[in-house]
């Protein structure tokens, strides 16, 4: 190793990161006038019930798409919202667009619990409780039609201010699920604390639902010892990224409650999810009334 092959090794590394800089900044602009101008939009997720299939709730999944790249994942924008500080308008955003659809779908006789995803950035935000009071008293929906999804690393971030924040939203009916578990590092002390309704097991652990993989007897023991630890807690399991017969048979014979997954649905447009929800209704009413 030359002196002089170090140096340019260095040039490569500081021109590649300052590339990658410049594009981050570049997906801030445009994220910014995105936001303001409202082009973000809403998919929809069915959450079922695993063990009837019917649909409990449904999940919001927050979708971009610019002009000029297409479709910028959540996984991408997310991050850079958070770290820009846009996360609080993107949240907002999100809230209002959540509550004019509860009331789309209420005046077409259609009610379903929408679930939605909330940052870390946004439990440390002193505004968020009375902002989130604020956007539903304006759109005039009910608290118990909502419920919130924060990751399990979110929750414990700052576990004094999460359970402080998780009440308020409680106390206005709103429900509550930590989201992707077994990802993050729990504290078990806390988590029998924390004001919560469901888990939802990390996609992670379904996706190795399959005796294909060398520690599967391990990774079947991890998901069955979540659900206990829920029955303990009297927490409800939720279980995302169900794509296969085998992982939802399996989910099903474990005793988790409710699913998510290609294997039922995909996240859709809410238009397409309206005719999905009117069909259920309508079967549901027929076999009431059979
Ligand atoms: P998440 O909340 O854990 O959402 C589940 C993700 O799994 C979604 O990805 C969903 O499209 C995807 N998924 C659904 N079914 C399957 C399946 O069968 N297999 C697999 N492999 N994946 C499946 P998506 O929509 O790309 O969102 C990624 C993450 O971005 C979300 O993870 C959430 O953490 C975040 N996110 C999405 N929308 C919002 C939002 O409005 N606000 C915030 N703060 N975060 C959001
Ligand atoms: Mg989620
Ligand atoms: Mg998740
Ligand atoms: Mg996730």
């Amino acid at each position: 190793y030359s002196a002089k092959s170090e140096r340019n090794q260095v040039q490569f590394y500081k021109r590649k990161y300052s590339q990658q800089e410049s594009k981050r900044r570049m997906v801030e602009k445009k994220l910014k006038v995105a936001i303001a101008e409202r082009q973000l939009h809403l998919f929809f997720q069915p959450r079922v019930d695993i063990h009837t299939g019917k649909i409990r709730s449904v999940e919001a999944l927050c979708r971009w798409d610019d002009p000029e790249s297409g479709s910028i994942p959540p996984n991408i924008f997310i991050p850079i919202a958070e770290e820009s500080g846009l996360i609080h308008d993107l949240s907002q955003l999100v809230m209002e667009m959540v509550c004019q659809q509860l009331l789309d779908w209420h005046n077409t006789g259609i009610d379903v619990t929408i679930a939605f995803n909330l940052s870390v950035k946004d439990l440390k935000y002193f505004d968020l409780v009375h902002n989130l009071r604020d956007t539903i008293n304006r759109y005039g929906v009910s608290g118990k039609m909502l419920e919130v999804e924060v990751t399990e690393s979110a929750a414990m971030t700052d576990v004094i201010n999460t359970v402080k924040v998780l009440k308020q939203l409680k106390d206005f009916g709103i429900k509550v699920s930590i989201d992707d578990f077994g990802k993050g590092y729990s504290s078990l002390a806390y988590l029998s604390q924390l004001p919560v309704d469901n888990l939802k097991i990390d996609k992670y652990f379904i996706s190795r639902l399959s005796p294909n993989f060398k520690d599967h007897m391990v990774n079947l023991n991890i998901i069955r010892t979540i659900i206990s630890l829920a029955e303990s807690l009297n927490l409800n399991t939720v279980a995302e990224g169900i794509e296969t017969p085998n992982q939802y048979n399996t989910l099903k014979s474990l005793g988790c409650n409710m699913g998510q997954g290609i294997f039922f649905y995909h996240p859709m447009p809410a238009n397409q999810l309206s005719k999905l929800l009117q069909r259920e209704q309508r079967l549901a009413r027929s076999t009431i009334s059979q």
